[in-house]
């Protein structure tokens, strides 16, 4: 076989992998970028479903968002603002259905000012913690060996409060049930985007969408890139290095190109780490660590209608729902276009509940789901998907990996070390803009810039 000799090989085409070869390539690098997909964009994917464009998987860019931002710009790329004119709907625990405007749920006084008195608490916790080393603070231990459910018991009395706030972090952020992930995870979580308010926040959190689609992105990237960087359908099966080796280099291999290199990055999740054989194997802290991290699950959901329906009778398209099967819905059309999709959540537990139900069964409960937010007209929808990233070979979830309990302040600070030649770069290991497409790229650029900095 045919050896390909490069400075640096990327390991992964997602966001992360490609800035990482778009810095090294700047600075007069050869480097290779090594896909196990046939498409670039990793957990980033649009497609035509039947007519009708839809993201599949990242897509939202909020103002803290500065390096993709940045690059958007770089690229002559345009954003385009989140319909979010109306009234929104809060569906209670107790079934019933309220209009509001403004960021507060209509939960009941008594709910409102605890929620309000807990985010405050959250908010202060996360100012001092900070987003760089959450693991190196003085409380990091005591707050990452207790789970978020018990923490936020310990912070109100108040059910409706805790469940209100559990879901922004829960089914909205990590995805995972809040008995599975830590307090400091939810700290880390919401330093990534500068507070927990922000996190609460729609209109800044899901504030705008990339005119293309957010895959687009990494397209341009990878377009931008010399030619014959980016192999496709080449998932890597081996790293093989040796430190006594006179010139130091490392063979990656896949089934279709070996590439020799003096570094190679890492650009996959944390919970595929396994799927590659390092040869020698990597040090224990790395085999221990690498298992306590795992991914979340949502099902991303669109529906499209010949018309916005909603906004029609004031709604913004925007719902939230501790109890409810999608527990967050939002207008989710197109630029430009002139019938309306809708985007709703069904996370962790409740995903397994449905998935293991027959595909029209499944269809047919969220399409409930949808009408209990915005009227019967939701059940009609011309388009409907599933986006169904768990079964997915090269990513097995969504949103992206995170430590199971107590992992966060044992792992933490040795997360980014590298191994030898092997550095590691993905939004699950980001501080700002963790598991967001900017932590990807704020990642990718560092680990380019290390090698960089190694090599003068
Ligand atoms: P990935 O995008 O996962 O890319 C990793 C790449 O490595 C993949 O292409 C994979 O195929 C490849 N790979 C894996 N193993 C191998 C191997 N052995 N050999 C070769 N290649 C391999 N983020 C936002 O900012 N806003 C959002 O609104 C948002 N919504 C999301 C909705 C969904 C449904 C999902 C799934 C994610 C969402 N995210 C969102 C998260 C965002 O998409 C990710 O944070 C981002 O894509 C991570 O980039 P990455 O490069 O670190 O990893």
């Amino acid at each position: 076989d045919e050896i390909l000799d490069r400075d640096v090989v990327i390991v992964g085409a997602g966001p992360a992998g490609l800035m990482a070869a778009r810095t090294l390539q700047a600075s007069g690098r050869s480097v290779a970028v090594l896909e196990a997909r046939d498409r670039v964009g990793g957990r980033t994917w649009s497609r035509e479903i039947d007519g009708a464009f839809l993201e599949i998987g990242g897509q939202w860019v909020s103002p803290d968002q500065t390096e993709l931002l940045g690059l958007l710009d770089e690229l002559g790329m345009s954003t385009y603002p989140r319909h979010r004119e109306g009234a929104s709907v809060y569906l209670a625990a107790d079934g019933s259905r309220h209009e509001f405007t403004g960021d507060m749920f209509p939960a009941g006084e008594h709910t409102e000012a605890e929620m309000e008195r807990v985010i405050a608490t959250l908010d202060k916790l996360v100012a001092e913690i900070g987003v760089e080393r959450p693991w190196a603070h003085p409380l990091a231990r005591e707050l990452d060996t207790v789970t978020f459910t018990e923490w936020l018991r310990q912070q109100t009395d108040d059910e409706a409060a805790r469940e209100n706030i559990g879901i922004f972090m829960a089914g909205g952020m990590l995805t995972k049930p809040a008995h599975a992930f830590s307090a400091l995870q939810a700290v880390l979580m919401a330093a990534s985007a500068g507070s927990f308010s922000n996190l609460v926040d729609e209109d800044f959190i899901l504030d705008r969408r990339v005119v293309g689609g957010m895959q687009s992105v990494s397209q341009n990237i990878a377009a931008a890139l010399e030619e014959g960087t980016v192999f496709l359908e080449t998932p890597v099966r081996t790293i093989r290095w040796s430190e006594d080796e006179a010139d130091g280099r490392v063979l990656v291999r896949s089934e279709r190109v070996t590439v020799r290199a003096d570094h190679v990055v890492v650009a996959v999740p944390p919970n595929l780490y396994s799927r590659i054989s390092f040869e020698p194997a990597l040090p224990w802290l790395q085999q221990q660590m690498h298992q306590h991290t795992s991914m979340g699950l949502v099902i991303k959901v669109h529906a499209v209608y010949e018309r916005p329906f909603w906004r029609d009778k004031g709604l913004s398209g925007t719902g939230f729902g501790a109890k409810e099967l999608c527990q967050e819905v939002y207008d989710n059309t197109n630029h430009g276009d002139t019938r309306g999709t809708l985007v709703a959540f069904v996370s962790d537990e409740i995903a397994d509940g449905l998935f293991r139900q027959p595909a029209a069964r499944r269809r047919a409960a969220i399409l409930r789901s949808l009408a209990n937010y915005l009227g019967e007209e939701a059940l009609e929808p011309t388009v409907y998907f599933e986006s169904d990233f768990a079964s997915e070979e090269w990513t097995r979830g969504a949103y992206a990996a995170s430590y199971d309990l107590g992992g966060l302040h044992r792992y933490g600070a040795d997360q980014s070390t590298p191994v030898g030649p092997i550095s590691w770069a993905c939004s699950d290991l980001a501080a700002e803009g963790y598991q967001h497409v900017d932590g990807a790229l704020r990642q990718g650029r560092r680990a380019a810039e290390a090698i960089l900095a190694a090599n003068g």
